[in-house]
């Protein structure tokens, strides 16, 4: 094994003189008195190499000795992971004292005295190869694949699997031969570097069936889909953590991994308390039950920031390669960018735009673009939606994050500091934002097997009625209530109803906050059909008469129990209303 001594220090990045080879993104531990400080390698330089340490190099010597593993920062990957809080190195944060690590202190992420119910998915004389399932536990009632390790390669013959029964993770549950007759032990656990997609699918085509948020602006607006790309851009506060929360606690994933990557402290500890309070609308179970946290704050070295969102995909991929959807989100990839510059000035490489590395954009897009819906070797698929949000500085969307995400995510969910200051939540800007999946026609098709009728043409007539009024509201603006013709009132009327029945909707509402799509479609039908109406009125303030308490009604709907005694009432007094007027 290559060891080294401790040559120079700059904060979290260290040069050590190495007495062999050492490879790029290699782990290495620094032995400082009787801790063992992880590192990585970033750059190796003939016999100097580069390293960040993922903590605090407080107390290093230039002279301190460095041994060197031989592998990548790897993930530890089996059953037990969810509903576990994570840092970046996948360390068990539940099983420290707080949620702040102890220098040196590195701890096994799973349970290895717990007892899985494994049952045999495969038998003896089967041919398998990497990522074929061999077994299956119950994970929080979610079938957890036993799976070929990834790192395995060739094909093998199963010479036994283990009989229904109680295993623990490091006990051997099936017996692999290779093409040479040489037998392979496996157990429950495997191991995979973070840097590394892992591409055990055979196909990774379009995705087009929709991922239902409960978030009326996502789905009906600007839908994903399984294995969909997205992102959130927005300035400080204008509501990014509550939408991402939002559509983690409601989306319909079996898996729903969190990265939160380098936030603020108090907002991380927020997860933690708020989590595991959640019910999943869909099962009534608790929402953590499916659900992995990776948390680190700004406070935590960037070296570890990094890392999280590896860490997170990572593990997204292992829950895909059993034929799952995961939902996965970071919040957010601007502090991971960020964590990118620090390190890349600290090895005084050329800067780019706004000293982010050169290659920022090939970094973002390489991340994103391992997400996907894919097609496993099985004939089954399974899907990671990515969803990132970006805090731009300033609300400056023309800064190197926004601009690299912009290429590579297909869903733009843009947050708008105007509409949150006028509490217009979520404060997405409806004419910006777009979905690129409502293009695709597989997308159309998938749409007509859940909703009757032209979806997509009602979809962009939204958009169409919302540009409208906003250009109509500038001209009022301009020219004066009196100055324009009672026509533009309407127009103008007919988007605000649109805003505020649609597109608004109050995350912390027990039943506004989850709107399903079957209830999505039938208010959009109702507020297309008011839309599609046209009003006469004489002057200008018998518009907003009729329009204010219409919009009222509607509202007063989004917050009943869908087609409850109390929605039907709301909704007879609307078709009173609209039947009394010319
Ligand atoms: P960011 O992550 O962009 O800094 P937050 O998500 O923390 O912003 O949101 C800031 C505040 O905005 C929240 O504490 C909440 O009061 C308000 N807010 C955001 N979205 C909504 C929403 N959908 N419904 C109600 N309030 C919201
Ligand atoms: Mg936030």
């Amino acid at each position: 094994m290559t060891t080294g001594k401790v040559k120079g220090i700059i904060s979290n990045l260290v040069t050590v003189g190495v007495d062999g080879p050492v490879a790029q993104n290699e782990i290495c531990y620094i032995l400082l008195n009787n801790v063992r400080l992880m590192a990585e390698v970033l750059k190796v330089n003939k016999d100097n190499v580069f390293v960040q340490v993922f903590e605090s190099t407080r107390g290093l010597k230039v002279g301190d000795s460095v041994e060197f593993t031989g592998h990548m920062l790897e993930v530890t990957l089996g059953p037990g992971m969810l509903s576990r809080n994570y840092d970046g190195l996948q360390n068990d944060l539940d099983k420290m004292e707080g949620v702040f690590l102890r220098r040196g202190e590195y701890n096994f992420p799973l349970d290895e005295e717990r007892l899985w119910n494994f049952k045999p998915l495969a038998k003896a004389g089967d041919r398998v190869e990497a990522a074929s399932w061999l077994g299956e536990v119950d994970e929080n009632f979610q079938p957890h694949r036993i799976m070929v390790p990834f790192a395995m390669e060739g094909s093998y013959t199963v010479k036994s699997v283990a009989l229904a029964g109680q295993y623990k993770i490091k006990d051997t549950i099936a017996v692999i031969t290779d093409s040479d007759g040489v037998d392979h032990e496996i157990n429950m656990i495997q191991k995979w570097p973070v840097k590394k997609a892992i591409n055990v699918h055979t196909e990774k085509p379009r995705p087009f069936r929709l991922l239902e948020t409960g978030v009326r602006i996502i789905d009906t607006a600007n839908p994903i889909v399984e294995g969909g790309t997205g992102f959130i851009p927005g300035p400080f506060g204008t509501g990014k953590t509550v939408l991402q929360h939002a559509i983690s606690k409601q989306a319909d994933a079996d898996i729903v991994i969190m990265a939160a990557c380098g936030e603020r402290a108090n907002e991380v500890v927020e997860i933690f308390v708020e989590f595991p309070e959640l019910v999943d609308p869909h099962t009534g179970r608790k929402l953590m039950e499916r659900t992995i946290i990776i948390a680190n704050t700004s406070n935590m070295p960037v070296a570890a920031r990094e890392a999280s969102v590896y860490t997170a995909m990572t593990i997204a991929e292992y829950y895909r390669a059993m034929g799952l959807k995961v939902l996965l989100m970071a919040d957010s990839t601007s502090r991971w960018a960020q964590a990118l510059r620090e390190m890349s000035n600290r090895m005084e490489e050329l800067p780019g735009q706004d000293a982010f590395p050169m290659d920022l954009s090939a970094i973002i897009g390489a991340f994103y673009s391992r997400a996907g819906f894919v097609y496993l070797k099985n004939g089954k698929s399974g899907s990671i939606t990515f969803i990132g949000t970006v805090s731009p500085a300033g609300g400056n969307l023309k800064e190197p994050v926004t601009e690299g995400t912009k290429k590579v995510a297909r869903c733009f969910y843009a947050l708008e500091q105007s509409r949150a200051d006028r509490k217009r939540y979520p404060a997405v800007n409806p004419i910006d934002s777009y979905s690129k999946y409502i293009e695709y026609p597989e997308f159309e098709e998938y749409i007509h097997t859940k909703i009757e009728g032209d979806w997509i043409g009602k979809v962009n007539k939204l958009k169409t009625f919302l540009q409208r009024g906003k250009e109509v509201q500038e001209q009022i603006n301009i020219l004066g209530d009196d100055g324009v013709p009672v026509d533009y009132h309407v127009t103008f009327w007919k988007s605000e109803a649109l805003d505020f029945v649609i597109l608004q909707q109050d995350a912390f509402d027990a039943i506004d906050s989850v709107c399903p799509l079957e209830r999505q479609e039938y208010m959009l039908n109702l507020m297309m059909d008011i839309c599609d109406r046209e009003f006469h009125f004489d002057d200008f303030n018998a518009v907003s008469a009729f329009f204010k308490p219409l919009i009222n009604l509607c509202r007063q709907m989004n917050y009943s129990e869908f087609h409850s005694e109390k929605f039907e009432d709301y909704r007879h007094q609307l078709d009173e209303m609209l039947a009394n007027i010319k």
